[in-house]
């Protein structure tokens, strides 16, 4: 075997933010996104990309609530 091939990484799309194998030989999957994403239409994609950044940061948001909650019950503080 003289040919190199690198074994396939895992990596998350970006549009889904699914798992997948990159590179896989004959698979469309780019760098930056699984091979299902990349049978849509670009401005589909970038819709995804655009919604994926926002759960990201609503998820984070989210998070530092239900982490105050948390410290608030602990302390005894009311929560209504
Ligand atoms: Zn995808």
């Amino acid at each position: 075997m003289t040919q190199d091939n690198p074994p396939p990484q895992e990596r998350l799309c970006r549009a889904c933010q699914r798992r997948y194998a990159y590179p896989v030989r004959k698979s469309l999957a780019t760098r930056f996104h699984c091979e299902a994403c990349m049978a849509l239409s670009p401005n589909v994609r970038k819709t995804f990309e655009t919604f994926n950044k926002r759960i990201k940061a609503l998820s984070a948001a989210v998070d530092k609530l239900e982490k105050e909650l948390t410290t608030r019950r602990k302390t005894g503080g009311a929560v209504t």
